[in-house]
């Protein structure tokens, strides 16, 4: 960007600090990978993409007491700030490759840095995905990431492909999170007081703190479905983004909506749990929408690769989203997930 006004591009005070702080991260983060050429240490990365490929980006930022309590551990924030972004390429169906990531803290705290990239080191070695750049500055505490991958050229799974007829499926449970965010609301601020939590609410706040990016199962369910979208701001909102992209409509079965058992003993009544799991956002599930014929194939996809995959409803011709209720009558979701500028 030009024009008198320029200030200086770093905002971590002293050069050595922000110099010691990407070393850290570079060291800590380090996954070996053979399509790159230039990782940290350069002006920019270079990396190979393999023929006949897509590259997939997908960036997302995440702002402290935005989406994660200023009390998160630095481990879980490294951990979910890689997580999210690994849950949209799923999302696509691809398979994840590098990473970038722009780091704003108010204060070069190198125990803090150290804690983050151990975070996100454990989740981008699970996946093989490799740290080749970033930046570094001074400000409120920010994380964005931007992750990249592959799918075969024109192979991606797109929100608009959802036909009527096909079957909608959810990965893992819902509402898990939702659940974890209320805890972390009203409980304990610091992580060792979390840890005398009882084990069912340690489980909630562990799936929002540690969203699991279900990387394989898009991988696998790729050639089988019509539409995916994964679920970040609560399924009534995300469906309905597929919903609309697609020109179909669609009716939810709620008793079908899977429930973990840590979320049946925060809210033992299935009324209780469908607002959490219909408007609740952060669980990074994948709902996925394919033609009743491929419906068995998908399902012993899921079960080779240790992910529950469950039917939750049906896609309709018309528009919009029909929750029923075992008695056939329509649940009203009032508040149908998260949006910024609300
Ligand atoms: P420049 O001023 O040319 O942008 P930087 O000092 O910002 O250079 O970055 C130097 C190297 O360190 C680059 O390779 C950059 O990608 C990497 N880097 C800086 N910050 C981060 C970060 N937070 N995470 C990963 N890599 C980073
Ligand atoms: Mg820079």
């Amino acid at each position: 960007m030009g024009g008198e006004a320029r200030r200086p591009r770093r905002a971590v005070r002293a050069a050595g600090a922000e110099f010691d702080l990407v070393r850290s991260l570079a060291r800590a983060t380090r996954v070996a990978r053979s399509d790159v050429r230039m990782g940290i240490g350069d002006d920019a990365a270079l990396v190979r993409v393999p023929p006949r490929s897509e590259l997939v980006l997908a960036v997302d930022t995440l702002v402290a007491g935005v989406h994660f309590p200023r009390s998160a551990a630095a481990f879980d924030i490294g951990w979910k700030a890689l997580a999210v972004n690994l849950s949209d390429l799923a999302a696509m169906g691809a398979r994840p490759a590098w990473a970038t990531l722009a780091l704003t803290l108010p204060r070069a705290d190198g125990t803090w840095v150290a804690a983050f990239a151990r975070g996100f080191a454990r989740l981008a070695r699970q996946h093989g995905v490799s740290l080749v750049g970033g930046d570094t500055t001074r400000g409120p505490l920010t994380v964005t990431v931007q992750a990249h991958g592959f799918l075969p050229r024109d192979g991606g799974l797109l929100r608009s492909g959802a036909r009527v007829g096909d079957v909608i499926l959810i990965s893992g449970c819902l509402g898990d999170a939702a659940a974890g965010l209320r805890l972390a609301m009203q409980g304990p601020k610091s992580p060792a007081a979390a840890g005398r939590m009882p084990a069912a609410q340690r489980t909630l706040l562990q799936r929002l703190n540690r969203p699991q990016p279900r990387v394989a199962l898009g991988l696998a369910l790729r050639p089988l479905a019509h539409a995916a979208i994964d679920v970040s701001d609560g399924l009534a909102q995300d469906l309905t983004h597929v919903l609309r992209a697609s020109g179909v409509g669609a009716v939810l079965q709620a008793d079908q909506l899977p429930a973990s058992g840590a979320l049946r003993r925060y809210r033992p009544l299935p009324q209780q749990r469908w607002p959490l799991q219909l408007a609740g956002g952060d669980d990074y599930e994948l709902c996925f929408t394919l033609p009743p014929q491929r419906l068995r194939r998908a399902l012993q996809a899921a079960r080779r690769i240790g992910v529950a995959l469950t039917p939750i409803g049906r896609v309709v011709a018309g528009r919009g989203l029909q929750v029923h209720d075992p008695a056939g009558k329509a649940v009203v979701v009032s508040r149908p997930g998260f949006t910024h500028f609300a």
